[in-house]
């Protein structure tokens, strides 16, 4: 009989904590220390080419190409003293994750040997040889050709003695392969599209900002308990399993006492992060057991993302120094909380202002409700495709569970915003609101700062929340890459504002005042768009019926989430604003498609192997040991009485073999379902078949399979349970 759970359990729950050694300096000494950042710039670039590099990036300008090997040489000089022996172009395409090549310093020198060479050339553009990267059939493997070219707004850092530098991935005619590429040309729109806006404001606003502070949440599992599970070693979850006698109903993980073992991990993964520039700030315990969850100081939209990507790789590398695994997947266990990674997303201008936070002035406020209507007429017009934005094979196991946001976007706005919102709809021609006077006049909205300074009114069942001064996209999975999100939201805003300022220039070429033509605008928005606020428990039942009455987009299967991508509206939009051509979307739908086959592919066999090869043979085991044991009961004593001794075995054997022949005749079905769907061509079709015709197998074989592990000896057991996953010591 195999005991290999119980070493395993034995092993890590006698497990010491790794102690960390915790730097002498203050963080703010050894804080960026692995980036390229203003500092290092100074001290290794010479000054003609600071000024230029800092020039390009602070003008969002290309940079000029005849300081490119200047830049090269200070950037190796610095990367080589701090021990680095290589270099790669990090990007970051379609798959989870990043991705590099890495290549050494060194070249021939001509004389046998080799010099340590790295020119801007090599800086700026490389050629990998990608042609095995998803890209949708943009490129076809016999003219493979993808480039990788610098991104300049996001530093170069070093990582495990390698050089590495931001860049974005685009196939040789120009379409992005990648998620930095359109990140960046939404990030551009939404710039231009909101200074224009903010400018009927204050003249003075040159730029546009958008802002992002992800929240990361993540479990960690013993690495001798993970490496019993092939289900975690494969797909990232537990695809089945009891759920144990206690898990999280007392409540008392949430901002509970983080466990020895894990602090040091936090504390270890938080140094990594300062050292690399990651502005790691707060950590604590999440609401499940063994759940987490680390935020940064949110920064610009861009940084943050590489950040949060940086982060996902140095956290699997940190939790292996402390004898973890660290689970991203959005639903790891079943019956517990899954893992978001909230998006807190704002704008602010290059004149200090953030858009989404109420202001002082009568003038301020009607900026600020300006964007907060714009906002909701983004998420109303756009909520599907913002559903698409998060949607994945691994989210749709945790949106709509119970504790997260059900698959519905809506938005919500407090009571007090909610309030002036209703009150400048319904405010009629004579409550004009006086934007030149000191106090808001008519329509109270001077008062709106006041009111938010008590901060309480939160809604932790929307999926998209405002939060005083930023909206919270609260359905972000937490092993997504945030690009995708913020693409959509800052995309389809950038589109937005592009035609409320039409509207409103129109009616001043009427002869409308300028702050007249913006509240009437506004009042129309608010209108138009009061289908998608909701303030109410997004949890609850009602609302799911609520929101089909609204018109509100209900689809819970995600290769039919994704159409959203290619809706006409939604292919305009993004043509319109520059961030993606109907090709592009094309090939990105085809990749989501095929992903989400390969993950419930992945799933399907990884269970099918599971049930027949770990559950079926201890079972039967099990069942064969009651079966000798009613055998000599009945054959020890006399009639009547051995059946009654027996009975209750008997019928636990009974049980046992229903259980097991359903199993055994739902794997033969299911793999006979993926059969029939492995033959369609269609990505999009043979996704709908996956998950209308494979992923419900894996829930209803799964109730089986618990039930088996209630009945059948614990000594026997082959896998960890969650008692043992979910607790660490
Ligand atoms: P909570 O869990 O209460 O929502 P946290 O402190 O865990 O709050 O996370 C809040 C996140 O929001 C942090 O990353 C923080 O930096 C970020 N944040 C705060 N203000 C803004 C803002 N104006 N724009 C974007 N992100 C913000
Ligand atoms: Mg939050």
């Amino acid at each position: 009989m195999s005991h290999l759970r119980f070493k395993e359990v034995e092993l890590a729950f006698n497990r010491e904590p790794v102690t960390v050694d915790i730097p002498k300096e203050a963080p703010s000494e050894y804080y960026g220390m692995y980036v390229f950042n203003r500092k290092a710039m100074f001290k290794y670039l010479p000054k003609k080419t600071f000024d230029a590099l800092t020039y390009a990036i602070d003008n969002k300008k290309p940079l000029d190409i005849t300081v490119a090997d200047s830049v090269a040489a200070g950037l190796q000089k610095w990367a080589m003293e701090k021990g680095c022996t290589h270099y790669t172009h990090w990007f970051h395409p379609l798959t989870d994750g990043t991705a590099e090549k890495h290549d050494s310093f060194i070249e021939h020198d001509g004389k046998s040997g080799v010099i340590e060479e790295f020119s801007g050339k090599l800086l700026i553009q490389q050629e990998p040889d990608a042609s095995s990267f998803p890209n949708g059939g943009i490129r076809n493997t016999f003219e493979a050709r993808g480039y990788s070219a610098w991104d300049i707004s996001s530093p170069a850092f070093i990582h495990d003695n390698t050089l590495c530098i931001p860049t974005i991935f685009i196939s040789y005619s120009g379409e992005s392969l990648d998620y930095k590429t359109p990140l960046l040309r939404a990030l551009n729109s939404v710039d231009k599209a909101a200074t224009a806006v903010a400018q009927y404001f204050d003249e003075n606003v040159k730029h546009v900002t958008s802002n992002l502070g992800w929240e990361q949440e993540y479990f960690l599992v013993d690495e001798a308990l993970f490496a019993a599970r092939p289900d975690l070693i494969m797909t990232g979850r537990t695809l089945m399993g009891h759920e144990s006698a206690k898990n999280q109903q007392l409540e008392d993980h949430y901002f509970g006492a983080i466990p020895m073992r894990v602090e040091e991990f936090m504390l270890d993964l938080e140094i990594e992060c300062h050292k690399l520039g990651i502005p790691a700030k707060t950590r604590h315990n999440e609401v499940a057991p063994n759940q987490f969850e680390l935020a940064p100081i949110f920064e610009e939209s861009n940084l943050a993302n590489d950040h949060n990507l940086l982060l996902m790789k140095v956290m699997a590398q940190v939790a292996r120094r402390h004898h973890f695994r660290v689970l991203l997947h959005e639903k790891p266990f079943a019956g517990i909380n899954g893992s978001g990674k909230h998006n807190n997303w704002s704008l602010s201008t290059d004149t200090g202002v953030l858009l989404f936070k109420p202001g002082k002035t009568a003038k301020e406020n009607l900026q600020f409700i300006t964007f907060m209507s714009n906002v909701m007429s983004t998420v109303y017009k756009y909520n599907g495709l913002i559903k698409a934005s998060i949607s994945s094979a691994t989210n749709a196991h945790r949106l709509g569970a119970n504790e997260a946001p059900p698959a519905i976007i809506s938005i919500f706005m407090g009571e007090q915003i909610s309030s002036i919102l209703e009150s400048l709809v319904n405010a009629d021609k004579e409550d004009r609101l006086n934007v030149s006077g000191k106090s808001g006049l008519s329509l109270n909205m001077s008062q709106i700062p006041q009111l938010l300074l008590d901060n309480t009114d939160r809604n932790r069942t929307s999926p998209f929340a405002f939060t005083g001064n930023r909206f919270e996209f609260r359905a972000v999975g937490s092993s997504a890459n945030c690009a995708s999100a913020m693409i959509a939201v800052n995309s389809a805003l950038a589109e937005q504002l592009m035609e409320f300022k039409e509207a409103v220039d129109a009616r001043v070429a009427k002869g409308e005042a300028v702050f007249d033509a913006i509240l009437a605008e506004n009042k129309k928005l608010i209108e138009e768009s009061k289908a998608i606020h909701f303030d109410g428990n997004g949890y609850s039942e009602e609302w799911k019926e609520e929101a089909k009455r609204r018109g509100l987009d209900c689809e819970t299967s995600v290769p039919l989430i994704f159409d959203r991508y290619l809706d006409e509206k939604t292919v305009n939009m993004f043509q319109k604003v520059g961030v993606f051509t109907k090709v592009e979307l094309e090939a990105r739908n085809e990749v989501k498609w095929e992903t989400y086959t390969k993950k419930v592919q992945i799933e399907s066999r990884c269970f099918g192997d599971m049930a027949l090869n770990h559950i079926i043979p201890v079972a039967t085991k099990y069942q064969n040991m009651l079966l000798d044991n009613v055998y000599k009961i009945k054959s020890l004593f006399p009639h009547e009485k051995g059946e009654k001794i027996a009975a209750q075995d008997m019928t636990m054997i009974e049980n046992m073999a229903e259980h097991m022949q359903f199993i055994k005749d739902k794997v033969q079905e299911m793999i006979e379902a993926r059969k029939v769907a492995n033959k369609i061509e269609s990505q999009r079709e043979k996704a709908i078949a996956y998950h209308d015709t494979v992923v419900p197998y894996l829930e209803s074989i799964r109730y089986h399979i618990d039930k088996l592990e209630l009945m059948v000896d614990d000594e026997m057991w082959p896998l960890p349970k969650y008692r043992e996953l979910l607790f660490i010591r």
